[in-house]
């Protein structure tokens, strides 16, 4: 078995000073909480803000890139950089952690296609059409007024060349009409490397039943989200009640702008131990969003994209990467025989790459 993690945003917190080499006392994602979660790889995403303009989201996304590379060069007793499959269980063969890189927010490829190519040369494996924003690829779900409508011309041209080279199409944060326009003209599999089921939970951020059974019909996966607001609309309105993100906000761009000050970084702990006070839904809402997929699509189209260290709070009992495992026990509960467990821990997404 493989346990593989499709999306965090550690690079962000690489970013922001913290060593992932040791253990953390606050932060979600680090090598040796990755090993106690019993979780063998990761996909770290280069996230890169939608406010950033197309040359600043090329360099920042390349300064992430160099944080990961740095830190791998500086643990190179526990973690590699992998590009596929077998380089993954390579490494899990001589006990290293897998570090896969994807790139989160198609901004960062400006609007050139050679750009996409250097980033699948540099090991990008997998590509976030867009974040927060609509860029020159396609809609983001999140603005209320359409740009394109869907897919870019330019946005077709980006999925054949992702398909030539080999490189995921990620369907996450896209709008519903950039879904179904990507899934039209891809001739690949797609992927939602970090995406919840909205019949369970409202968040446009979500995938449709529909869209779930169009994804699964092309031999897509949905790798489900670990964040509560996704998971569980009662915790979305007691997180909006609260006004604590709102809040929140602020407070976090003071440290993301100086993260070398304690003071800056202590009041963003303190707002992230705020929202750990909540009332939150336990990780099993997890599984339910797992149980859902299979009842539509089966057990070959869902896995698991945790969005650690993107994320300010998480689910009861899923306090940070190592509690991975607690996920695959509670299936392991819940019948599913260890062939299925193993596909959705990591089999499925490796299938697929
Ligand atoms: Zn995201």
């Amino acid at each position: 078995m493989f346990v593989l993690d499709s999306h965090c945003d550690t690079p962000s917190q690489i970013y922001r000073l913290r060593d992932i080499g040791v253990r953390n006392a606050h932060g979600q994602v680090d090598f040796p909480k990755m090993k106690d979660g019993g979780v063998d790889g990761a996909f770290f995403a280069l996230y890169v803000p939608s406010a950033f303009g197309p040359e600043k989201a090329t360099s920042y996304a390349m300064e992430l890139l160099a944080g990961v590379c740095d830190t791998l060069a500086r643990n190179r007793d526990k973690a590699v950089l992998v590009t596929n499959a077998s380089e993954a269980y390579e490494a899990k063969s001589k006990g290293l952690l897998s570090v896969f890189l994807g790139l989160e927010n198609g901004s960062a490829i400006q609007k050139s296609i050679p750009l996409l190519r250097l980033f699948y040369r540099l090991g990008i494996r997998y590509m976030t059409l867009t974040h927060s924003g609509h860029n020159e690829i396609c809609d983001s779900c999140a603005p209320a007024a359409a740009r394109w409508g869907g897919l870019s011309p330019f946005g077709r041209e980006v999925v054949a060349e992702m398909n030539r080279l080999g490189m995921l199409i990620d369907v996450s944060h896209i709008s519903d009409e950039s879904f179904y326009d990507v899934l039209e003209c891809s001739e690949k599999p797609v992927v939602a490397t970090h995406s919840c089921c909205r019949a369970l939970a409202h968040h446009r951020r979500n995938m449709t039943d529909e869209m779930i059974r169009a994804l699964a019909a092309k031999g897509g996966i949905i790798q489900i989200n670990f964040y509560p607001v996704f998971l569980d609309d009662t915790f979305a309105s007691r997180l909006e009640a609260s006004g604590i993100e709102a809040r929140g906000e602020a407070v976090e761009v003071d440290f993301i702008n100086d993260p070398a000050d304690p003071a800056k970084r202590a009041a963003w702990y303190a707002v992230e131990d705020e929202l750990a006070a909540l009332d939150r839904p336990s990780y099993k809402r997890i599984a339910d969003h797992i149980d859902h997929v299979v009842s539509l699509a089966g057990v070959e189209h869902v896995g698991l994209g945790s969005d650690f260290d993107g994320i300010a709070v998480t689910p009861s009992g899923m306090e940070n990467v190592s509690c991975f495992h607690k996920i695959l026990e509670e299936l392991d509960r819940r019948g599913y025989s260890d062939n299925d467990i193993e596909k959705i821990a990591g089999g499925n997404f490796l299938r697929l790459l």
